[in-house]
């Protein structure tokens, strides 16, 4: 955002798959502010307990303190009046009431950046991530690195067996993957081998 006058608030998303830098990419945005002393909030979704409970941490170790929240009108309840500017990490696994609330807090002067995954396991478009990419003022996509093939990676492969939309965990679970390298329906197959023969699963 370049001009900005007076109290205006706005909305600014960073998506992209698994270890593409999202997580880097809001604290850098959020010590920054911190640096030029305005008052932040930071929230991340109970579901993702990675690492630490109090604080979004990378993949690469940085950090900053958070809250944990269970539901978008939590976000709500807890920015309070003379914040002005909020980070939501893993937005993805805060349901749809998360762009209502992030337009709520722009239209009320707030700086609200949103980091979370556009896509799912499948590759599909990853709600409500689409739809606040639609309402915000700017977006940042980012890529990672293939680990097959080390080309810019879109994807976040899963290595486990399950259909459900949310497996959350990162160390052997998930890696990067480009469009060519990326396999969606891998984990079905191994589900399937599961089936037929129980405990004989490994990742792939
Ligand atoms: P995200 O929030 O998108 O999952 P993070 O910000 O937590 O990503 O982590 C990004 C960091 O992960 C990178 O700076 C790098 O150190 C590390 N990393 C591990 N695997 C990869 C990969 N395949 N591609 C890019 N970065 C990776
Ligand atoms: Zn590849």
């Amino acid at each position: 955002m370049d001009i900005v006058k007076g109290n205006m608030g706005w909305i600014e998303v960073i998506v992209g798959p698994m270890f593409s830098g999202k997580s880097e990419e809001l604290i850098r945005r959020l010590k920054r502010a911190e640096i030029a002393r305005q008052r932040v909030q930071i929230f991340k979704p109970f579901i993702d307990q990675r690492y630490a409970n109090t604080e979004i941490v990378s993949h690469s170790g940085l950090g900053i303190r958070s809250d944990n929240v269970r539901t978008a009108a939590e976000v709500l309840q807890k920015v309070e009046p003379r914040t002005e500017v909020i980070g939501i990490d893993e937005a993805q696994f805060l349901g749809e009431d998360i762009v209502d609330a992030c337009t709520k807090l722009a239209d009320s002067g707030k700086r609200v950046i949103v980091a979370g995954l556009d896509t799912d396991f499948m590759g599909r478009p990853f709600e409500p991530m689409p739809r606040l990419l639609s309402l915000a003022e700017e977006i940042t996509k980012l890529l990672a690195i293939c680990v097959r093939c080390g080309n810019p990676a879109v994807h976040t492969q899963r290595l486990i067996a399950s259909e459900d939309l949310i497996v959350v965990g990162a160390g052997g679970m998930y890696e990067a993957r480009c469009r060519r390298c990326f396999d969606p329906q891998l984990a079905h197959e191994k589900m399937e081998e599961e089936k037929r023969a129980p405990g004989k699963l490994r990742a792939v």
